[in-house]
């Protein structure tokens, strides 16, 4: 696959950008450039490496001094040749999804649901024999999402000032989406103004316990969308502030329960390999991907959370 170098624009994240305390560095990535399906994407040179990455000493969030701007992460994802987020992260079914939404919505009849972060509508498609307003929110749009769509699309970052109907929902998930926000307060805003009075946001992200101290070589945070990650107690504390009764889980990702054999098989002789340079070049010249983004097969990595508007 021919490869192309794409320049972007980053911002600088000056204090926390959940609580706009100050931060400590933790660690540096040390990769000067992003493989990104197709595209190279340079890394800003910092020092003796490229991005630090902090804690802040207030709230406890993890997060990156160097974030792509808005516009350059639209552009990049308009010129990568195929969905690249869909081929490394999206699971084969949506098996903990639905049974998240069952747990919390016994005996669904009638689901008012938006799914933020929907891409190609993946669970929409699984909803589709229930009846209620089935929406979505995504920074691009999918044709074959608007199939499923019964309710509202909106075209934003969920942590932008964007209108919608202003009709709330039962169950907001969020899957995947908590490590790619610029403004965690907003976002928090914006759930709790999508929900119906106890009504449920549902979703996962990375559980930065397991980058073990090396959040410079940690995959999750080498991806160049992902600005942020968030410590179990963080996640509690900013949830609760918001008006969330807060119940968090730590749970393998969903796409990894999901997976066929092969596949988990795949990923384990990945994880046996991923250090080995000539490896890695094989890898990212046969299938165009940085083979160290996509194993990690830790069996807690991730977060699912389950809060309820109060
Ligand atoms: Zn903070």
């Amino acid at each position: 696959m021919k490869r192309y170098q794409v320049d972007i624009t980053y911002r600088t994240n000056d204090q926390c950008p959940l609580c706009e305390g100050k931060g400590r560095e933790i660690g540096r990535l040390t990769d000067d450039v992003y493989h990104f399906g197709n595209l190279d994407i340079p890394y800003p040179k910092i020092g003796n490496g490229t991005i630090p990455i902090k804690a802040c000493t207030a709230c406890g969030l993890i997060y990156k001094c160097y974030v792509p701007e808005q516009s350059s992460l639209l552009s990049v994802l308009a010129k990568v040749k195929d969905n690249v987020w869909k081929s490394n992260f999206r699971p084969d079914s949506h098996d903990v999804e639905l049974r998240l939404i069952e747990k919390v919505r016994n005996k669904i009849a009638h689901l008012d649901i938006i799914d933020i972060g929907c891409s190609d509508g993946g669970l929409l498609h699984e909803l589709r024999k229930i009846p209620g307003r089935h929406s979505g929110l995504d920074i691009g749009i999918h044709t074959e999402c608007k199939e499923y769509i019964t309710g509202e699309f909106i075209q934003a970052f969920i942590d932008s000032d964007f209108s919608w109907s202003g009709v709330p929902y039962d169950v907001v998930t969020a899957f995947d989406l908590l490590e790619h926000l610029y403004e965690p307060t907003k976002a928090f805003l914006k759930f709790a103004e999508l929900l119906k009075p106890d009504g449920f946001l549902i979703g996962q992200t990375g559980n930065p316990y397991f980058a073990r101290g090396d959040y410079g070589g940690w995959w999750y945070l080498r991806l160049f969308e992902h600005h942020i990650c968030w410590p179990e107690e963080t996640l509690i504390s900013a949830a609760d502030r918001y008006g969330f009764t807060v119940n968090i889980t730590r749970t393998r990702h969903k796409g990894r329960i999901a997976m066929p054999s092969w596949k988990k098989s795949a990923l384990w002789i990945t994880d046996r390999f991923r250090n080995m340079t000539l490896f890695q070049k094989f890898v990212l010249i046969f299938f165009g991907r940085d083979i160290r983004t996509l194993a990690d097969p830790s069996p807690q990595d991730h977060l699912t959370l389950v809060l309820r508007k109060r």
